[in-house]
């Protein structure tokens, strides 16, 4: 087995990140949505620069790019990402616990008495004899995704140190506000990274990797009613509320979310306020397919041009915004990236667990932006949530996948 990440090494770089708490704020339209993003930031690039032989551009909204040059000529151009925010469903002010020598037992949390046991998460199981890193209830641990970045910082100190070792340009770049929308993702410069292939950590445990995601759009659709005092209301109070709720019903009853999976897509009604002078109706579009994906959209044009023919015209408006795209089209266009990651597994002993994602990530607006990014494990489980834990071994073997991924490629094994 190969070992040039090394344990301690990345599990203490790893709960160094963890201590700065950079919960995203999704009522802060700034980016970043919070201060302590750029804090975290500050403290990979000095981590970093202190190797000597990393160029850093660190933005005003957070954006970092650290970059390692080629030491062999002709090779393609790699970026790491990873996002510096976590989710805002807890807050991520962590107290980590490492739980040594595993053994199948519950374990306590002990600010809260929550427990993580393998009754209610099997794949605890896996990873007997091991250290595994949990929260202590109180929050959430972040491996979402500071086990990405640690992962990248470990493997870019390895290159550094190991002149053999072949590899084209590197780079890591950290993003902003993932969880809230892919903000960062959306504010970056891809075109300007002028690279080959991406690669995000974030994906959960130990050999998962996505091979597509779906397409996601949004609908915005304002209403604008009549308003009348209802003794005489008859043949001229138009109510906004209504107009809406026909909306609703002339959706396909079977695509919502709670009745599809699997690369099934659905209309999502998400948000509906207003009185009878007005409303706006918010809804989500997602599927796998760009045709089924348009038709989504042209279905919702209809629909309204049916209401508006009924109704005046300027009073419903549609808005329709694509947020981002499925990778699997990019990756297509780049085989060799899949098939590294494939080859990255076996050469590790790692069993390949392909992902469809019912969601999206960076990757998913960086592909369609030109580079095609797939997203593979942080070696995390229970993300988003107090029993986010992180075997050491797993964590370590993320490092590792990122090294022989590289390797892989510059050799053009893979190919
Ligand atoms: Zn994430």
């Amino acid at each position: 087995m190969k070992k040039r990440i090394n344990a301690e090494r990345i599990v203490d770089t790893f709960l160094g990140y963890t201590t700065i708490n950079t919960t995203a704020q999704p009522g802060n339209q700034h980016l970043p949505s919070c201060d302590n993003q750029l804090q975290l930031a500050q403290q990979v690039v000095d981590e970093l620069s202190a190797t000597g032989c990393i160029k850093v551009k660190l933005e005003d909204n957070a954006i970092t790019t650290l970059s390692l040059a080629a030491n062999t000529p002709g090779m393609p151009a790699i970026v790491f990402f990873a996002h510096l925010d976590t989710a805002p469903d807890h807050t991520g002010d962590t107290h980590a616990q490492r739980v040594k020598n595993y053994q199948g037992e519950d374990i306590v949390l002990p600010a809260t008495g929550e427990v993580i046991s393998p009754a209610d998460f099997p794949e605890l199981r896996h990873y007997l004899g091991q250290d595994i890193i949990t929260t202590d209830g109180s929050s959430l641990l972040g491996a979402d995704d500071k086990a990405a970045i640690a992962a990248a910082v470990e493997a870019i100190r390895y290159m550094v140190a190991s002149p053999d070792f072949k590899h084209g340009e590197i780079k890591l770049v950290l993003l902003p506000d993932e969880e809230i929308g892919i903000r960062g993702a959306k504010a970056l410069d891809v075109a300007g990274l002028n690279a080959d292939f991406g690669i995000c950590l974030d994906c959960c445990g130990v050999g998962e990797y996505v091979i597509e995601n779906w397409y996601a759009g949004s609908a915005k659709i304002t209403f604008k009613g009549v308003t009348a005092h209802p003794m005489s209301a008859k043949g001229k109070l138009v109510n906004a509320l209504l107009m809406a709720n026909e909306v609703i019903n002339a959706l396909p009853v079977a695509e919502r979310p709670e009745l599809t999976e699997g690369r099934e897509g659905y209309f999502w009604v998400q948000k509906l306020v207003g009185d009878t002078a007005h409303a706006t109706l918010d809804l989500a579009i997602r599927d796998f397919e760009i045709d089924s994906y348009q038709h989504r959209k042209s279905t919702l044009q209809t629909i309204i041009s049916q209401l508006q023919r009924r109704f005046d015209r300027e009073n419903i408006i549609l808005e329709l915004s694509d947020t981002y795209g499925n990778v699997k089209e990019g990756l297509d266009k780049k085989p060799l990236i899949l098939a590294s990651i494939q080859q990255a597994m076996q050469n590790l002993g790692i069993t390949p667990k392909p992902l469809t994602m019912r969601g999206g990530y960076d990757g998913s607006v960086i592909t369609p932006a030109g580079l095609p990014t797939v997203n593979i494990f942080t070696g995390a489980h229970n993300f988003h949530s107090t029993t986010e834990f992180i075997p050491v071994e797993s964590l370590r073997l993320a490092g590792e996948m990122l090294l022989e991924i590289v390797e892989l490629i510059a050799k053009g094994t893979a190919a």
